[in-house]
Parts: C-alpha cells; sequence; structure tokens
C-alpha cells in the first residue's frame, strides 16, 4: 500500500500553500473572521489561479483531480482560514463534484465552465426545520405543474445560499421515505426565493442562510441528472458521502495543524523569555500527545483516500476519519487554547478563530454520532 502524493499532487500542495503564504497574512484571516462578510476577493483569486479546476474531468478543461487532491488544498488551506475552504465547497463540492457523479451531459457542459472561470457559485439545500441528522425526514415539496414543478418549502443552514446562483435543492415527491426524494439545480434568481443569513460562532463569512422556498418554478429538465432521476436523490446524494467526509477531516486536520503550530510558537516565546511556568514538562507532555493524535488523524485520512482513490469499499474508514479527525481536531484546539491561557482566549489570538471554527466539523456532513452508528452498523451492530 503506498499513498504518497504524486508529483502532480506534491506541485498542487506547494502551490495552495504558496497561495496562502502570499494572498491570507493573519491580518488577511482575522478581517474575514471580524467582518463576517463572504470571501468574495479571495474566492476570485482562487479561480484566477485555477484552484477551481482541481477535479473537473480532463474532458471538460479540468485538471481531472481526484478525492486525494481536493484533500491537499482543503487542508492547506484550512491551516490559514477554514472558512475559505467552506466557501471553496460552493465550488469544488456542490458545483464540480455533484456534476460530476450526479448531473447529466448537458448539466456539466452548461455549468462547469462558468465554475471553472469563478463566475458560478452553487450551494447544497438539504436541511430542514424538522430534517437535520435524519435528512431523509425532508418535507419540501415539489409539485408537478406541466413540464414544471413548483417548490414550496424552507431549508436551514444552507451555506452559500444568499450569494449562490444555483441552490442544489433536495425536495420531497413521493411519500416513500428513501425513493421519494428528488434533487433540483434551481436558479437563485427566481421569483420566490429568498436566504437570509444566520450569525453563528465560527466560520463566519460563509454566508449560512434560512432559505425560503415560495412557489418557486423550475424545469424538469432541472432534475439533477434529468428526468430518469426523478425519486433518485436520496441515492445521488449516498454517491457524495465519501469524499465529502474525507474532505471535512482534511479541513479538520488542518486546523489541527495550524493550532499545533501556533502553541508550539508560543511555549518557544515564553521559553525564551524565562517564564518558569512554561518549563513544566507536562505542557511539553501534551504538545507531544497532540502532535501524535494528528499524525494518526493525518494518516487515517490519507489511508482512506487512497481506499477510495483505488475503488475499494471505504463507507467505515471514511467514517472512522470523520468522526476521528473531527473530535481529534476540538480536543487539540482544546489543548492549544489550555497551553497558551489568557492570549489564546485573547481575540488578537488565531487560537480562539480555530476554537470556534472546528466545532463545526463535528457537526456538518452528518455529525460525529452519525458517523458512529454507520462504524456500528459495519461491524454488525
Ligand atoms: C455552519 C453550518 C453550515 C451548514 N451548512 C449546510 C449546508 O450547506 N447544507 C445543508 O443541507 N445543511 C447544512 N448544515 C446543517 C448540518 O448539516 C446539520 O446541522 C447537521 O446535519 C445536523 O443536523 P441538526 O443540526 O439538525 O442536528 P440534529 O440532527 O437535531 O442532532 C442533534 C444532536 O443529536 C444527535 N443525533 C441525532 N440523531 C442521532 C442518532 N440517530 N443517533 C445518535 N445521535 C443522534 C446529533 O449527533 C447531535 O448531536 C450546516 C450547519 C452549520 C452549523
Amino acid at each position: 500500500m503506498d499513498y504518497s502524493f504524486t508529483k502532480k499532487q506534491e506541485e498542487l500542495r506547494e502551490k495552495t500553500a504558496a497561495f496562502v503564504a502570499r494572498e491570507i497574512p493573519r491580518e488577511v484571516a482575522r478581517k474575514v473572521d471580524e467582518t463576517g462578510e463572504f470571501p468574495h476577493e479571495l474566492m476570485r483569486k482562487l479561480a484566477d489561479e485555477g484552484f477551481w479546476k482541481i477535479n473537473v474531468p480532463t474532458k471538460y478543461g479540468g485538471d481531472g483531480g481526484n478525492v486525494i487532491d481536493l484533500m491537499i488544498f482543503f487542508q492547506e488551506i484550512s491551516r490559514a482560514l477554514p472558512v475559505l475552504s467552506w466557501t471553496a465547497g460552493d465550488v469544488l463540492l456542490y458545483g464540480n463534484n455533484i456534476l460530476k457523479v450526479n448531473g447529466n451531459e448537458e448539466q456539466r457542459e452548461k455549468y462547469l465552465p462558468g465554475l471553472m472561470k469563478g463566475d458560478l457559485l452553487f450551494c447544497f439545500a438539504l436541511t430542514e426545520p424538522d430534517a437535520g441528522s435524519d435528512a431523509a425526514n425532508i418535507a419540501m415539496s415539489a409539485k408537478q405543474r406541466g413540464g414544471e414543478y413548483l417548490l414550496n418549502g424552507n431549508k436551514m443552514f444552507i451555506s452559500g445560499a444568499s450569494v449562490a446562483n444555483i441552490a442544489v435543492t433536495n425536495t420531497r415527491t413521493g411519500p416513500d421515505r428513501y425513493n421519494g426524494i428528488t434533487s433540483f439545480l434551481v436558479d437563485t434568481s427566481s421569483e420566490g426565493y429568498s436566504a437570509t443569513p444566520i450569525k453563528k460562532l465560527g466560520y463566519k463569512g460563509s454566508d449560512t442562510c434560512e432559505v425560503v422556498y415560495k412557489d418557486v418554478r423550475v424545469e424538469e429538465q432541472d432534475i439533477l441528472g434529468g428526468t430518469e432521476c426523478l425519486n433518485k436523490g436520496w441515492q445521488q446524494m449516498m454517491r457524495l458521502l465519501n469524499g465529502e467526509r474525507l474532505v471535512l477531516s482534511a479541513c479538520a486536520n488542518g486546523i489541527s495543524e495550524a493550532v499545533l503550530a501556533e502553541t508550539i510558537s508560543y511555549v518557544k516565546k515564553r521559553k525564551k523569555s524565562g517564564s518558569p511556568g512554561i518549563k513544566f514538562q507536562a505542557i511539553e507532555h501534551k504538545i507531544a500527545e497532540m502532535a501524535a493524535q494528528l499524525e494518526a488523524a493525518r494518516q487515517l485520512s490519507f489511508y482512506s483516500a487512497w481506499l477510495m482513490a483505488e475503488g475499494k469499499e471505504c463507507v467505515r474508514e471514511t467514517s472512522m476519519c470523520k468522526v476521528f479527525c473531527a473530535e481529534t481536531g476540538k480536543q487539540i484546539a482544546h489543548g492549544g487554547m489550555e497551553i497558551t491561557g489568557a492570549y489564546g482566549y485573547d481575540m488578537e489570538s488565531d487560537i480562539q478563530r480555530f476554537f470556534r471554527d472546528i466545532p463545526i466539523l463535528a457537526i456538518g456532513g452528518g455529525t460525529s454520532q452519525i458517523q458512529k452508528n454507520v462504524i456500528a452498523k459495519t461491524l454488525g451492530l
């Protein structure tokens, strides 16, 4: 088994790291967090540097990358500005990947060029007030009227919903819990679509919204994958799960790397200045534990990604990976806060930002408890 990076992947890592060093100095990251505004300028720069081609098949003019390429990108970005990886998901995951995995030829040709150029943003609307972890409980209705559908209902916590051009909207089109869900590509400029941003603890700038659909009209050819995919929305979502879990694990690892680096730098400075408290071996042991946990998380991530890239069965591993990386990230952020004391708590510090950002990775894309349910099921429980 060899899951070392290819030359092309190493180049991608270096290119992303160089982008981060040049375009996301601390002040820029802090400003995005403080204003809570969607980082349009950074998204434009990422588009101009060709990052939106990473996972588009070469046939459509992309770089043809797989899940490992995506993880490399998301991990590097998360080290500096986690929310930018979340907004990058509006192109790379909700746009490119959804079209690649579930779209039909017509939809790929229609949208992929605009996504790659940075002219289009997508969002993914699944969660509802009464359907979070229990996603199959969605109630948003889509009623057929001739060659079109009328969408009515509410979605909650939809990232990018007020800036996206297309909302991939999951609706109830039949009584069967799993075989009665249809996904539509909804133009957000349609009459009756409105999105209101929600204030939240972290990932500020990701434009997480409550969305109302009131008689929103959609053509039947806007069913994701075409009309033959009516009532196939659940199966389409299942095909995205492994990749999503891995990418979110990479985001958690990026945050953990940043916290660890900040913590080590703080401790070294305190040591130099001769502060007695920081000489305690207990602190060094705590940091050693954080480093070991992070290394285990990284190895599990790239091993699971290797399984997926090789087309091997990996549901258990991707769920293990998601829960392990997210929970490890929370522990590392907590450890960083503990060790840096009041400095980490200060709003001028980056530790407090990472501390506020990390919890979402144990919620979005299936909570830690849901991942444990999946793991238990694969163990025959
Ligand atoms: C910042 C942010 C961005 C988001 N972006 C999007 C987005 O773009 N698109 C989208 O569709 N959604 C999005 N979400 C919603 C997210 O996917 C849901 O929050 C998540 O699925 C959990 O649902 P819930 O919050 O309703 O919690 P609930 O499902 O109500 O769960 C509450 C608690 O109960 C536990 N629990 C629930 N069921 C079980 C069970 N069967 N066994 C054990 N424990 C269980 C959960 O693990 C959790 O701890 C976002 C959320 C946030 C906070």
